[in-house]
């Protein structure tokens, strides 16, 4: 049985690379029906922020990337920290260390000079210091020999102890720093895989450290490779919205952004799941050493494939909030009928339910390309097509398409030229469903009027 944890540091909301992390996690765990845990990690007391939290944790339960215990919080846990340090110089693999600022700085300066990397030359360590408001506790890191992290994706990465300086455990003010933490609660958390972004690597062997001298159990690894954007740098949000909020205010179902986050990095022949789909089918060791890019269109057509596998009612529930933004409610008329039929005009909730406007509310204008490509030059089709429709008596689907064959026919047009003006006549741009449909859906009278609006509109 597998224990995972997401450990997110509450200095900004949930970013769409972090959803990925926790994702991965929860579904490893689940597949070894193991326990998925969160811990928010909050020893920067100055840049994190208890709505950060909320948002973090709220946005996972939205996707039900739910923790089996409640979170639990390292501000909270200062006394677990102390107690592990008290170990550490007990047993003899921790110190305190005296060096000021200046101290530091000097050294680094010679160590440069000398052309050697600069780190803490472990000076403090047989002094014998006691404690003091001046002191930190250092740990005594092995100074020879090699520390393999036997990563689940990478295989072995070999560090050589002599490249890590030793670690500051407890600051002066006696706070613990965050490898410290890290370490404590994933034994205390009972953790077997730590799952996290690359930018950790170079941490593991000094958490590994820790552990050690600790006496805690060893810990499986795996680092995930980064987010890219298109020019391969960090995603950031210049290239696309990073935030969870975004993707959710866009429209996209948590279906949708599970599906499309587990496919950065790692890749399925079934490109379209579920998350129950994903459980059964994800192997960690599958996922790519490689960055993964973000690409907005590969996240659009998850959508549309998403958005299609639902069920009629399935459809009416998710989109409902984002008709209400647009102002149109459920008992609207032709309500169901409409979104029916505008349900693949678009690849998300947001564009879908903005796009039904026009057959809820007066068109606030026409689309400018539409206008001078189709509609400038269709005066004389739109008044024969107003003329045959005015005379019909059945308004239906079928009527209608056979009235629209019989303009185009009078005029030896091909169909765009009839359809696209009537379109942005009606809907003001040429996306809409099927022409003889969308007249159905208007109705006659509504139909009538906005083809009477164009022709006054050209002329
Ligand atoms: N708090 C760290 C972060 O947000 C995560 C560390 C970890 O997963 O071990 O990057």
């Amino acid at each position: 049985m597998k224990v995972t944890r997401f450990a997110p540091s509450p200095t900004g909301n949930l970013h769409i690379g972090g959803v990925r992390t926790a994702l991965f996690n929860y579904v490893f765990s689940k597949q070894s029906g193991g326990l998925f845990l969160i811990r928010v990690e909050d020893t920067d007391r100055e840049r994190s922020k208890k709505e950060y939290e909320e948002d973090i944790i709220s946005g996972l339960e939205w996707l039900g990337i739910s923790p089996d215990k409640t979170p639990i919080r390292q501000s909270e846990r200062s006394d677990m920290y102390q107690k592990a340090a008290d170990k550490l110089i007990d047993s003899g693999n921790a110190y305190w260390c005296d060096c000021s600022p200046e101290d530091l700085e000097e050294m680094r300066e010679q160590q440069a000079a000398a052309g050697k990397k600069p780190m803490y030359d472990g000076r403090s360590r047989n002094l014998g210091l006691e404690r003091s408001d001046k002191t930190v506790l250092r740990l005594a890191t092995p100074l020879e020999g090699e520390t393999v992290v036997n990563d689940l994706i990478r295989g072995e990465i070999t560090f050589n102890n002599s490249e890590l300086d030793d670690l500051i455990l407890l600051r002066s003010d006696g706070s613990p720093t965050y490898h410290f933490c890290n370490v404590v609660d994933d034994f205390d958390q009972g953790v077997t895989t730590v799952i996290r972004g690359e930018d950790h690597i170079s941490n593991t062997p000094r958490q590994i450290h820790i552990q050690k001298a600790l006496g805690y159990p060893d810990l499986e690894y795996a680092h995930l490779p980064l987010v890219l954007g298109e020019d391969k740098k960090r995603l950031s949000k210049r290239h696309a919205a990073t935030s969870l909020n975004a993707y959710k205010e866009m429209g996209f179902t948590k279906e949708t952004i599970i599906n499309a986050l587990a496919l950065l990095g790692w890749s399925t022949e079934n490109e379209i799941f579920s998350i129950d789909e994903l459980i059964e089918s994800f192997k960690l060791e599958n996922v790519q050493k490689a960055a993964a890019v973000f690409d907005l269109k590969r996240f659009n057509w998850v959508s549309s494939q998403q958005l299609a596998k639902l069920d009629e009612n399935g459809f009416f529930e998710v989109i409902k909030p984002f008709m209400e933004n647009e102002d149109v409610y459920e008992d609207y008329p032709n309500y169901k009928k409409i979104l029916l039929a505008m349900r693949t005009s678009k690849t998300n909730l947001k564009d879908i339910a903005h796009a039904t406007r026009p057959f809820f509310y007066e068109l606030d204008g026409y689309d400018e390309k539409g206008v001078k490509k189709f509609l400038n030059e269709s005066l004389e089709t739109l008044t024969f097509a107003l003329e045959v429709l005015s005379k019909l008596t059945e308004w239906n689907e079928t009527e209608l398409d056979m009235a629209l064959i019989k303009v185009r026919d009078y005029f030896n047009l091909p169909i765009p030229k009839v359809n696209q003006p009537m379109r942005i006549a009606l809907v003001g741009s040429t996306v809409s469903p099927s022409l003889g449909l969308t007249l159905e859906l208007f109705g006659k009278e509504k139909s009538l009027e906005r083809i009477q609006k164009a022709i006054d509109f050209i002329s």
